[in-house]
């Protein structure tokens, strides 16, 4: 029998960190064995779920290339194939109308609270006729006896008791079917062989279960991942920043880097860190997958993203890069070619935002020094120096202004004051760049281009200048 996994978020918000893990895990267990990855929309909760949930959660699952074979499947589109299963459920005596009132209920549950007992429904309507014309609910008839194992793939052996559970509402007095019921047809129909999920699903694989068993279904095999948590040690959630996967992208996030990041949120392969999706598919295996919780690690996201945005085509990462240019209002095309910034650039930043902000210098004159740069680097000594250069640049040809000829032109800069070349290169970097951290200076003048550095070079002298006034 062929593989089938399944993804199965209720849109009732963004596809967040922990849906975005559970969906990768079913769909590289789907594909490493060659079986079949099926989206299904949970929206029968008609008050929480939207429509621009559901294309938020599509948006995510496109962006992380998170490609599924069938669906998506919408339950509110299958209402009149639950009712069918409710209606066969009842003929056949494995479920029953029950119609105790609220007051019954409350009561039920503050007895069994008081002690200190699970709330569960007593099955007082079990052996009732109640009339179908008067409002009631559906419950599921479930075994009173034995016990119900489920051997999860994570997990391992979990046993419930079936005295421990309740007989559950399939089917609400206004004719929505349930949840549990719902899950259950799905994955029935729909052939799931594996469900994997978040284990806060746990309990109710054991209802789950019961009812696929008398629908006479042999239950799928089931994996429930641990949870992730946020820095803080508990549940990860919006509190600790940015969760949903979108999110991420427009932080300047590449989706290779955040799907290597996910995979490694409770499980690992030796100490390998970096996995293209190819390696995710041939070496994922979901009982190596840690039982106990993982920990969400905004500075181990960086590290990978970084490593992954040198690794990229430079071409692709200017493409990518370019409407981060566009939020800090640069319009690339004004200046050199974004490759050759990325190319350049590409190794210093963790993030695409990052990257923009540490390459608009190459764009538009930036608004100050950096203090500490300047206050290290823009000293009276470092006045002839800057003189030196600027007088050298101006008299250079644009054609003539390239990497080997700006090098040549700051060495012998360098050999005339009898120095070395960082006590030229820096001051000088700190007046073309503001800061003191770019590429080599060669480059960097030559992004910068003859005009603007002459420019900011004349900044920096005046610069000094007031200084020294000051001093
Ligand atoms: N719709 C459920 C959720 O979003 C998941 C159900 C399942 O995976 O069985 O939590």
């Amino acid at each position: 029998m062929s593989v089938r996994t399944r993804f199965a978020p209720s849109p009732t918000g963004y596809l967040h960190v922990g849906g975005a893990r559970t969906a990768l895990f079913s769909y590289l267990f789907a594909r490493k064995h060659g079986g079949q990855f099926v989206l299904r929309i949970e929206d029968t909760d008609l008050e929480r779920s939207t429509a621009e949930s559901v294309n938020a959660i599509l948006e995510g699952m496109t962006w992380l290339g998170l490609d599924y074979d069938e669906g998506p499947f919408y339950q509110t589109e299958r209402f009149d194939r639950y009712n069918q299963v409710i209606d066969e459920l009842l003929a056949r005596g494995l479920a029953y109308r029950c119609d105790c009132p609220k007051e019954r209920l409350d009561r039920l549950r503050e007895d069994r609270m008081a002690r200190r007992l699970k709330p569960r429904y007593d099955g007082h309507c079990r052996g009732n006729a109640v009339d179908p014309d008067r409002p009631h609910v559906i419950r599921f008839k479930n075994p009173e006896e034995d016990v119900v194992v489920v051997d999860d793939m994570i997990r391992g052996r979990v046993v419930f008791s079936n005295a421990e559970l309740d007989d559950l509402i399939i089917r609400r007095s206004d004719g929505a079917p349930t949840y549990n019921l719902t899950v259950v047809v799905d994955d029935a129909d729909m052939a799931i062989t594996h469900v994997i999920r978040g284990d806060d699903h746990l309990n109710n694989t054991p209802r789950q279960i019961n009812i696929l068993r008398a629908l006479g279904h042999e239950p799928p095999r089931y994996a429930h991942l641990p949870m992730i948590l946020g820095g803080d040690g508990t549940r990860l959630s919006k509190r600790h920043g940015a969760v949903s996967v979108v999110a991420y992208r427009d932080h300047g996030y590449l989706p290779e880097a955040l799907l290597n990041y996910l995979v490694r949120l409770g499980w690992s392969h030796g100490d390998q860190e970096i996995f293209s999706v190819e390696e995710m598919i041939e070496l994922f295996d979901i009982g190596a997958v840690n039982k106990a919780a993982a920990s969400f690690d905004t500075d181990k996201l960086d590290w990978l993203n970084q490593q992954y945005l040198q690794r990229a085509d430079p071409a692709r990462i200017a493409r990518l890069l370019s409407p981060h240019m566009g939020r800090l209002e640069i319009d690339p095309s004004s200046g050199p070619d974004l490759v050759d910034v990325v190319k350049a650039q590409a190794a210093r930043a963790k993030t695409l935002t990052e990257l923009a902000e540490i390459s608009a210098f190459v764009y538009r004159d930036f608004e100050a020094f950096d203090e500490v740069s300047a206050k290290k680097h823009l000293r009276p000594v470092a006045r002839e120096g800057l003189e030196r250069l600027r007088a050298a640049f101006e008299l250079m040809a644009y054609e003539d202004w390239t990497a080997d000829g700006l090098r040549h032109v700051v060495e012998g800069v360098a050999e005339e004051l009898g120095t070395n070349m960082g006590k030229v290169a820096q001051p000088l970097r700190v007046a073309i760049v503001g800061r003191a951290a770019s590429p080599g200076i060669d480059e960097t003048l030559m992004l910068v281009g003859k005009d603007a550095t002459l420019r900011r070079i004349d900044t920096a002298l005046a610069f000094i200048a007031a200084r020294a006034g000051t001093e």
